[in-house]
């Protein structure tokens, strides 16, 4: 089990905090179209100004690849905290060096400081041993509530967490309980709804799940390569060639563990991808050869509702159609309402499912709605994430 901020006495001491503000912004603008990372981040911070220790929070943005870039400061973030936590936030555009000790150094108990972009520093995503040291050096004790970046090994997420008492947040701790759950006990029966655009994106994730789960259901982009696997014609939709026989062994191998694979049996097909163009649900047998699936249909769409919905737990990652242009959401959506209000433990992938279930205001009746989206997919994997591993063990556990 992994330390958590909770195993530390943080009184008069300087909590060093891995946050993922790594928030989107209206297009040329400084105006920050969604803050719900930063949100998320707030009851870790609210919990440790509680205790009595200072905060000094640390993020990346965008991408300036080790480059200081005037359009990638965190002004308007620091800003938008500062309403939030109704509280001063301090902001120093620094965040290994002299100005960041100072400033450090002088915060009181329950003072909050950001650090500037951690990524204008070559040594952040190159995990410098001397640049993580010196991040360390500025607190007593080490949290990462980052989840989304913690399968980076970078200097902020993985590097510190060896020179100073490292814990998980209260995010971090969310998202390992409910996605450790999954795979270590979860609430049985146990499925996995699989969809997104290809098969190849989910390679592992059904490796470690066939012969775990108990049922396993394919929608969305992939749902086509199974198809053809299984012998059916799917005209022009999204094909991996190359990965037909990987599907049938796939398919096989299910068949000998007890993890049944259902495929869709009826699909929304239509010859573009636009919205409103002419569509129409037909029979898996029967797709003709200029149709694209863009969706399941609405047969399958119903069934997968009332099976998923009568689970002990879902885990789902992967959207069951090209849920950005309406019509093809409609699977996506029934599917997300009959989990939304089934009494199962219900666990979203990050990624394009969680933005999916978001833009139905579904999140806040789902059991974990995962902020990371790479992330989760490679939890789910069984791999084990940099920023997860260099968590402090609580002792006796492992
Ligand atoms: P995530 O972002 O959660 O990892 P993916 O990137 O694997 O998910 O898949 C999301 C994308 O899959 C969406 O952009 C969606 O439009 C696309 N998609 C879903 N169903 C289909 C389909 N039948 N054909 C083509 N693309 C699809
Ligand atoms: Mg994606």
């Amino acid at each position: 089990m992994k330390r958590t901020l909770r195993d530390f006495d943080w009184q008069g001491k300087r909590a060093l905090v891995r946050v993922d503000f790594n928030v989107p912004f209206e297009r040329g603008t400084t105006r920050i179209s969604d803050d719900v990372r930063i949100r998320e981040a707030v009851p870790t911070i609210d919990y440790l100004r509680g205790q009595g220790a200072s905060v000094i929070l640390c993020t990346h943005l965008g991408r300036p690849d080790g480059k200081r870039s005037p359009e990638l400061e965190l002004g308007p973030i620091v800003e938008r905290l500062s309403e939030l936590l109704d509280a001063a936030v301090g902001y120093v555009h620094d965040a290994p060096g002299d100005d960041a000790k100072a400033a450090a150094r002088t915060l009181n108990a329950g003072g909050v400081l950001m650090l500037d972009n951690i990524r204008f520093w070559p040594g952040e995503e190159a995990n410098d041993p001397e640049f993580a040291a010196s991040l360390a050096s500025l607190a007593d004790g080490y949290v990462n509530d980052a989840f989304g970046t913690a399968h980076r090994a970078h200097a902020s997420t993985e590097g510190v967490a060896h020179h100073l008492p490292a814990m998980a947040g209260l995010l971090m701790e969310k998202e390992i309980t409910f996605l450790g759950g999954v795979l270590e006990n979860p609430t049985r029966p146990l499925a996995a709804l699989l969809g997104g655009a290809k098969v190849s994106d989910k390679l592992q994730v059904l490796g470690r799940l066939i012969g775990h789960a108990d049922g396993l259901f394919v929608g969305g982009g992939m749902a086509g390569t199974f198809l053809k696997a299984q012998g059916y014609e799917i005209g022009a939709s999204l094909l991996e060639e190359n990965l037909i026989d990987f599907c049938t062994e796939t398919m096989e191998r299910a068949a000998a563990t007890s993890t049944p694979i259902t495929l869709p049996d009826d699909v929304v097909i239509a010859e573009r991808i636009e919205p409103n163009v002419p569509t129409s649900a037909v029979s898996i047998s029967d797709i003709p050869a200029d149709a694209m699936i863009l969706d399941i249909g609405p047969r399958t769409a119903a069934s997968y509702a009332e099976r998923l919905a009568a689970m002990g737990s879902v885990v789902w990652n992967g959207p069951m159609g090209v849920f950005e242009v309406p019509p093809f959401h409609e699977g996506t959506r029934i599917v997300a309402e009959a989990l939304a209000s089934s009494n199962a433990v219900t666990v979203i992938g990050g990624g394009s499912t969680a933005e999916s279930v978001a833009h139905l205001g579904l999140a806040k009746q789902m059991s974990h709605v995962s902020t990371g989206g790479g992330a989760s997919l490679e939890f789910l994997e069984g791999k084990e994430l940099p920023g997860v591993a260099a968590l402090d063990e609580v002792q006796g556990t492992h």
